[in-house]
């Protein structure tokens, strides 16, 4: 069976990164991505292409192209994990042999779990901004609508950027508030979960975009059903005794977000937690039962925001660790992941209120407050996620350029003494 030094599995945000990171750091390593799409995608503009600012193509790029020169590309789909062995199986059951082995395949987008919704996602007024081919949709939708009954739905923790729900909609509303068509039109959030947002801090900012748009909120309210061309859909509540009932909506449009799940060759392998996310340290990103193997980007069992954002933290953890375990260098501490996420919140065309936090909650501000107050909506902060983001992704984050992005390292046990 073919072996390389290092395999990563996944060529998302995660496993590009990665890779980069760790040629930046040591330039003659032999690497392997397995990877089966031929596309990458740059998920995060996906929510302006819904809003009308991004035309799709500027998501996408051929993976060929930003394969880091010298890694080699598998292009297959990993089947299963044996840690023992220090070996994956792939799709057909070929073998690949390692010996440090990245994680970053992603999560999974559970389409299927929602009754109806695969038969009617893209037609009947029914879209989701979490699909390159549909995003597109969710703009022509706003921009053609009338008025009537617009919803939007969140699924349950955790979700990849668990902002973008509440993204769509308040763009959507600012289309309409522009059009004249806000005043004959009815919004509901419809959120599984609790609260508008997961860091308190940011919530009143938020609550003054829901009530200027006149948007009802409901918490506790998961999609469960939906008929598109009967323009109906069903969510399941629960009240304080936890009885489970089934409520009806009606709709002129609908906004989906999919539940989401670990993918299923991790969540079915030795490699998962309890939840069937990757088990991995949350400072060292290091697998909790086999030190060989690490993990990074949506797959991870940490707390942490699954964001670009945290990947792009997380990317020279792992290579920083890697180097380390092989013996590269003279670092002997461990790299710190401290849990940075961000998510950079659209309340309207123009304003960003520019969610960054740590694990805990702990907002981390990477600006002084007179550049981005993170608190408030901000202008600076649209134009860093309509044009300097995207640079910062393709140009510095997948090329192993890391200039806000050091890892800082853990100091030794001892020290003291
Ligand atoms: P991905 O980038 O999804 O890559 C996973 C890769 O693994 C894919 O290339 C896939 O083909 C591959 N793969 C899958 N299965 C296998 C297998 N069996 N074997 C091998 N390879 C496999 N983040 C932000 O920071 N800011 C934002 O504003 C933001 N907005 C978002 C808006 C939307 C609508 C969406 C959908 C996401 C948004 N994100 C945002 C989240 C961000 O895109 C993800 O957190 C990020 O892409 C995670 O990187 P990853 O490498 O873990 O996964």
């Amino acid at each position: 069976a073919p072996y390389h030094d290092i395999v990563i599995v996944g060529g998302g945000a995660g496993g590009i990164s990665a890779a980069a990171s760790l040629l930046a750091r040591q330039s003659d390593l032999d690497i392997a991505i397995i990877e089966p799409a031929d596309i990458h995608y740059y998920q995060p503009g996906w929510t302006l292409v819904g809003g009308g600012v991004f035309d799709p193509t500027y998501t996408r790029r051929d993976f060929a192209t930003l394969l880091p020169d010298g890694v080699k590309w598998i292009k297959a789909a990993v089947a299963a994990f044996e840690p023992e062995e220090h070996a994956v199986i792939l799709e057909g059951c070929r073998v690949v042999r390692y010996g440090k082995l990245i994680v970053a395949p992603g999560l999974k987008l559970d389409w299927a779990g929602i009754e109806g919704l695969e038969e009617t996602i893209g037609r009947n007024g029914v879209t989701s901004n979490y699909r390159y081919d549909l995003a597109p949709y969710t703009w022509e939708l706003v921009h053609s609508f009338r008025g009537g009954k617009a919803l939007f739905t969140q699924p349950p923790m955790p979700i990849k950027c668990a902002g973008a729900p509440q993204k769509a909609m308040y763009l959507s509303c600012d289309e309409w508030r522009r059009n004249g068509v806000l005043e004959n039109t009815e919004v509901e959030f419809l959120n599984a979960g609790p609260s508008l947002f997961g860091v308190a801090d940011y919530v009143p900012s938020l609550m003054e975009y829901v009530k200027a748009y006149g948007i009802d909120l409901s918490f506790g309210h998961k999609l469960v059903r939906i008929d598109g061309p009967a323009k109906k859909a069903w969510f399941e509540t629960t009240d304080a005794e936890g009885n489970t009932k089934i409520v009806e909506r009606d709709f002129d449009m609908i906004h989906v977000v999919p539940p989401q799940t670990a993918p299923d060759f991790v969540r079915v392998s030795p490699l998962a937690n309890e939840a069937g996310w990757l088990d991995v340290d949350p400072a060292t990103l290091r697998h909790a039962k086999y030190p060989d193997i690490y993990g990074l980007g949506d797959v991870a069992g940490t707390s942490n925001a699954k964001t670009a954002a945290a990947a792009r933290k997380q990317a020279p953890v792992v290579a920083a660790n890697v180097l380390r375990d092989m013996g590269y260098g003279r670092q002997t501490a461990d790299a710190i992941y401290d849990g940075y996420g961000s998510c950079p919140l659209t309340v309207e065309r123009g304003k960003v209120i520019l969610a960054e936090f740590a694990y805990g909650g702990r907002r981390v501000p990477s600006f002084p407050k007179w550049f981005i107050d993170d608190l408030k909506p901000s202008h600076m902060a649209w134009l860093l996620k309509e044009r300097v983001l995207p640079s910062i992704y393709w140009k510095a984050m997948l090329k192993g350029r890391e200039p806000m992005a050091k890892p800082s390292f853990k100091q030794p046990e001892n020290e003291a003494a």
